[in-house]
């Protein structure tokens, strides 16, 4: 693969680096509660890579067991949060990298709302993208944005 499939990120203090090769198999804002613990977050936005196409680099991140066989990593010195990491069914081992740990996560850009429902309720959607009730690969959606759930109609 050539170096423009190549991403790069890490944690607010830099002792934790990663670099991504090839492209992600889904980038999706993530409502459940548990991301949104782990982040401090209203909503999280991950972008997923097999396993195999993400090395670290630097200090070894740490990593808490959030459920059996799922870890949820972050920087032992800075504390930020890096990952969603664990089994991902036919893709194998895949790392969900939090996408404000990117240098440039403008390249990633969102498709889906996974897990609508757990949102904060006062956590109001004006995009365009699909929202579904738990991961996004459910089919079929709960809805299609734009939806308003409480905002005044136009
Ligand atoms: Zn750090
Ligand atoms: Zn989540």
């Amino acid at each position: 693969m050539s170096d423009a499939t190549k991403m790069t990120g890490g944690c607010m203090c830099g002792a934790v680096r990663y670099e991504t090769t090839g492209d992600s198999f889904g980038v999706n804002h993530c409502h459940c509660e548990s991301c949104r613990k782990h982040n401090g977050a209203a909503v999280v936005t991950l972008a997923g890579f097999k396993a195999d196409q993400v090395v670290f680099s630097g200090d070894k991140r740490k990593i808490y067991e959030s459920s059996p066989g799922v870890g949820r990593a972050f920087c032992g010195k800075c504390g930020t949060p890096l990952t969603w990491e664990g089994d991902g069914g036919d893709l194998g081992p895949i790392f969900e990298l939090h996408i404000s740990t990117f240098d440039k996560p403008g390249l990633l850009v969102p498709t889906a709302h996974a897990f609508y429902p757990e949102r904060i309720p006062w956590f109001d959607i004006a995009d365009n993208l699909p929202r579904y009730k738990g991961f996004a690969d459910d089919k079929p959606p709960l809805q299609q944005g734009p939806v308003s759930d409480g905002l005044p109609s136009a």
